[in-house]
């Protein structure tokens, strides 16, 4: 029996994991998917908003100026990057200059601190790139840029060191209140009936035996059904889905697709700022950003779909984005686009983060959309709070450890740093994904840490191998090899993003 069982591994339920692991509680974290930080925390602009955005009062408003406010630290212990570069809203005319202000004034309720209205000459002395039209901008310079599924797979991480659980490929499918606990049942075993023959078999490596094989990462038990005495509902876009197997029909949400162009290392200094363009009727704009990577991303669109599943960019989302981008700063280098993408905002019925409890010991973390990655270690705190309010006991841990060694970046260290790893380990010296500067010793290391990488995505979330210039095209195969390697399976077996996306069928010669 868990105390806490937290449904879906995204940033949001990572964080509130990470935080409840502090406590001497049995946490298990279940995600639908074969690595945390699949959901809208893989695909957004990776931004720390300030938090003037978001209506005064409101819980959005409340939680993104507290997680803004945390997320230095945090980011320091879980040696996550994270750089404090600031972001302007940039006006052209009068009336944007009232937006601008009314921004501002929401700033100063929601507590935003150092926020400054300025004119075009200086916006344009902070960011000599921007388009000669700029007449005014809101400046605030504690907005920050964080990589975002790296926070996820380090809070993950964290709360897994600290004792936390994760069972991967757990689509929570079917939930039962019992007399004091909640029994959550898998998807396929909800299809295939709880307490079959199947399930019985699975159910044993719950107990610490072996299991049945089907993981792909053979030493990882796979249970298909836990029980818990307090339920955290965090599955982003479907915890409407989640919260209707609890009994709770309250909650409504729909996609809201947004595209980006990624764009060349190369063009790493065409802004140093985040740029947002006033928001108008028709949106907030398309945004340009650095990430924490050195890269610059463009987007995202902002199109409300039905369909849940649908990641793909289009023709039309990829013109809008290099349309407006072109508005807003001079000469951006758009081709010089190395991928783009497509992220779900999990847009709720509310217009306001909805994070309630339906019935005793079950909390609903729902409509986490944007600010969401920036609230996520605030919410973290709010939910640990209402968990304690229903009766969860909080003792802290003797023994808790906030920090988590990083994956190395072997690019950033100095050379006597890479020499001094290649020292202690040889694999520091080979270097495997070109583009990126990214060692064998990192790969090893991503796959031997708490969450470890099982796929060819894991490994470049975690790594950033397959993310430069040719996206894994020279790099795929040796990453391939040191999978099968370290996690002892077949070439065959190797998947680019978890089951059903296996990358060899075959051998063709012996
Ligand atoms: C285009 C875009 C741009 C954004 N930009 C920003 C930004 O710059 N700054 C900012 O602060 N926020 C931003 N956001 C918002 C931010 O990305 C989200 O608020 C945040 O990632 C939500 O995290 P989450 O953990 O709630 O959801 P998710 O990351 O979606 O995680 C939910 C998890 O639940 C799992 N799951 C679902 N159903 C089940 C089930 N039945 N059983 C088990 N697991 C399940 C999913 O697989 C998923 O891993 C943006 C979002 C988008 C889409």
């Amino acid at each position: 029996m868990y105390d806490v069982a937290i449904i879906g591994a995204g940033v949001v339920g990572g964080m509130l994991a990470r935080t409840l692991a502090a406590y001497d509680l049995k946490i298990c974290i279940l995600e639908k998917e074969s690595d945390v930080g699949m959901g809208a925390t893989r695909a957004n602009s990776g931004i720390a908003h300030a938090g003037y955005d978001a209506e005064e009062g409101s819980l959005k408003a409340k939680l993104n100026v507290q997680g803004s406010r945390m997320m230095e630290q945090i980011t320091k212990e879980l040696g996550v990057p994270y750089r404090r570069n600031g972001s302007l809203v940039i006006g052209f005319g009068d009336e944007d200059r009232e937006s601008i202000e009314k921004l501002y004034a929401r700033g100063l309720k929601n507590g935003v601190e150092e926020l400054r209205v300025i004119d075009g000459e200086e916006a344009r002395r902070l960011e000599p790139g921007l388009a000669d039209g700029v007449t005014c901008a809101l400046y605030a310079p504690t907005a920050a840029i964080v990589c975002p599924y790296e926070l996820a797979v380090a809070a993950v991480g964290n709360a897994m060191d600290n004792g936390a659980e994760l069972l991967l490929d757990f689509e929570a499918g079917h939930i039962e209140k019992k007399e004091g606990y909640y029994e959550i049942c898998a998807a396929a075993c909800s299809q295939g009936g709880c307490g079959s023959p199947a399930e019985a078999e699975r159910e044993d490596s719950l107990q610490g035996k072996e299991p049945s094989g089907a993981s792909a990462f053979p030493q990882m038990p796979q249970p298909r059904k836990v029980c818990a005495r307090y339920v955290v509902n965090a599955a982003g876009i479907y915890a409407d889905e989640v919260a209707k197997l609890a009994g709770d029909g309250s909650i409504q949400i729909h996609p809201r697709r947004g595209e980006y162009l990624l764009l060349d290392r190369e063009c790493g200094d065409v802004v140093s700022h985040t740029i947002f363009r006033t928001p108008s009727k028709k949106g907030k704009g398309i945004l340009i950003t650095p990430t924490v990577d050195g890269n610059i991303l463009v987007g995202p669109t902002s199109v409300d779909g039905e369909d849940k599943e649908d990641k793909a960019t289009t023709q039309q989302g990829l013109a809008e984005i290099t349309a407006r981008a072109r508005e807003n700063v001079k000469d951006i280098p758009l081709r010089k686009v190395i991928t783009s993408f497509t992220g779900l905002r999990a847009a709720g019925n509310t217009g306001d983060f909805i994070i309630n409890s339906p019935s005793q010991g079950f909390v609903n973390v729902a409509g986490i959309e944007s600010p969401g990655l920036t609230a996520a270690p605030a919410i973290g705190e709010y939910v640990k709070d209402m968990l304690a309010g229903q009766g969860l006991e909080l003792r802290r841990k003797p023994d808790y450890q906030p920090c988590r060694r990083p994956v190395y970046a072997f690019r950033n260290a100095s050379v006597e740093e890479k020499n001094e790893m290649i020292r202690r380990d040889r694999a520091y010296g080979r270097v495997v994904c070109r583009c990126e500067t990214v060692t064998e010793g990192e790969i090893v290391a991503a796959i031997r840490q708490n969450p470890p990488a099982r796929d060819l995505d894991g490994i470049k979330r975690r790594t950033r191998a397959q993310m430069g210039r040719c996206q894994g095209g020279f790099c795929m195969p040796y990453l391939a090899e040191i999978l099968s390697r370290e996690m002892g399976i077949s070439y065959e077996e190797i998947t680019k993003s978890g089951r059903g996306s296996e990358i060899n069928v075959c051998k063709t010669k012996e």
